[in-house]
């Protein structure tokens, strides 16, 4: 079994240099539930997905902490050399009552160097929503030793979201793409049920559900009334358009490309990612430089613009994709984002997700581990 637990800062730090190696806990009914061979993903308090794994070694119940800190040197559970270690310090996250209650638990950790992986961006849109299409996902992403997948959709499979998209049918190859059966069949109550559904299921790995949605600064106020009401684990914002355009269609060269001038269109990109992340309605930004997809070159240095994204992302405490899609979907040389935007975004401490953009569950994960690797900081780089 795994267990998931929360760490601040500095003890998350201390996790990660090794010099921490008991963690201490209320012995509460979920810790009870540990055992020896157990592993914990603890989770930064900063950033959900900053995740060290580790290997249970050893267990032990305390009536309290003033019991527990006889057993362990104060480096073991975390102080500095110079620190006292008090058990008192404890009661800043547990009540006398609790302690009393629940008695507490030295648990001894060993750090594994597996990273956690997930896979944060996938599509059921080829397929029915049902239990047994959302399986084929959850089953190939646990025979790839992932740990968790993140399911999406775009908007456009939902009825509800129907007039976000009048604004591209000027264009007849778009009118025709907006007719296919797999555009607004669904509504979002029949994903709804469909998670419900999921979520009584005893899964082996995590399973989150969320949206994928099309954002432009015109259906922004549109958008906004929709998705107040979403009942979702999280929300991905997308651009898949400038002006009313699709940038990424095999059309898109015909009917952008081949007009507007490559500069400009970037320009137009980047100023519609500012204004979804401004728009604090999303908790992702999807693939943040999918515009490079063709590898048509823009002519002008985009160092600047990265920045500016990744300020703005901080500014609205969003996670940036790093989404493989890039490569394995449209052969870009690229493995996620480019070099320089993963460097700008490491360096401001932007915090990110990996993600394939799988369409069909043999898709799930691929170059996961490897976009992992190239994501890696903090405690991966000690
Ligand atoms: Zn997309
Ligand atoms: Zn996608």
């Amino acid at each position: 079994m795994h267990f998931d637990m929360k760490l601040n800062e500095i003890p998350f730090a201390m996790i990660a240099d090794g010099s921490k190696t008991v963690e201490l806990r209320l012995n509460d009914e979920k810790r009870r539930k540990i055992r020896i061979g157990d592993q914990i993903f603890f989770h930064s308090l900063n950033d959900e997905y900053d995740i060290i794994r580790c290997e249970v070694i050893d267990l032990h119940a305390y009536d309290s902490f003033e019991e527990l800190y006889q057993h362990y040197s104060k480096e073991e559970m975390g102080y500095q050399a110079d620190e006292i270690a008090d058990p008192k310090d404890m009661y800043e996250y547990y009540s006398q009552e609790e302690v009393e209650r629940y008695g507490v638990l030295g648990i001894r950790i060993r750090k594994l160097e597996k990273p956690y992986l997930i896979d944060g961006h996938m599509h059921l849109e080829y397929g029915p929503l049902t239990v047994d299409y959302v399986m084929d996902f959850v089953k190939e992403a646990f025979d790839k030793g992932l740990d968790e997948i993140d399911i999406l959709d775009h908007s456009h499979r939902f009825v509800e979201f129907k007039g976000c998209y009048e604004h591209l049918r000027k264009y007849e190859q778009q009118d025709v793409w907006l007719n296919q059966k797999t555009k607004f069949c669904n509504t979002l109550e029949d994903y709804y049920r469909l998670i419900e559904e999921v979520r009584k299921k005893d899964l082996p790995i995590k399973v989150k559900f969320g949206l994928e949605v099309c954002y432009t600064s015109n259906t922004e106020s549109l958008l906004k009334q929709i998705l107040k009401d979403l009942k979702l684990d999280f929300i991905t914002g997308a651009i898949h358009s400038t002006d009313s355009i699709l940038y990424d269609m095999s059309f898109s060269k015909e009917l952008l490309w081949d007009k507007k001038d490559a500069g400009e269109i970037y320009r137009r990109y980047y100023e519609e990612v500012l204004s979804l992340i401004n728009s604090s309605l999303f908790d992702r930004l999807a693939h943040p430089d999918q515009i490079k997809l063709f590898g048509i070159d823009p002519g002008y240095d985009l160092k600047e613009t990265y920045e500016k994204i990744a300020d703005a992302l901080l500014e609205k405490d969003m996670y940036a994709e790093n989404n493989t899609g890039i490569k394995y979907r449209y052969h870009h040389d690229d493995l996620g984002i480019a070099d320089e935007m993963l460097r700008i975004f490491k360096e401001k401490k932007v915090k990110m997700i990996t993600a394939s953009d799988a369409h069909k569950p043999s898709d799930v994960g691929t170059l996961i581990y490897e976009a992992t690797l190239r994501n890696r900081r903090g405690h991966y780089e000690r």
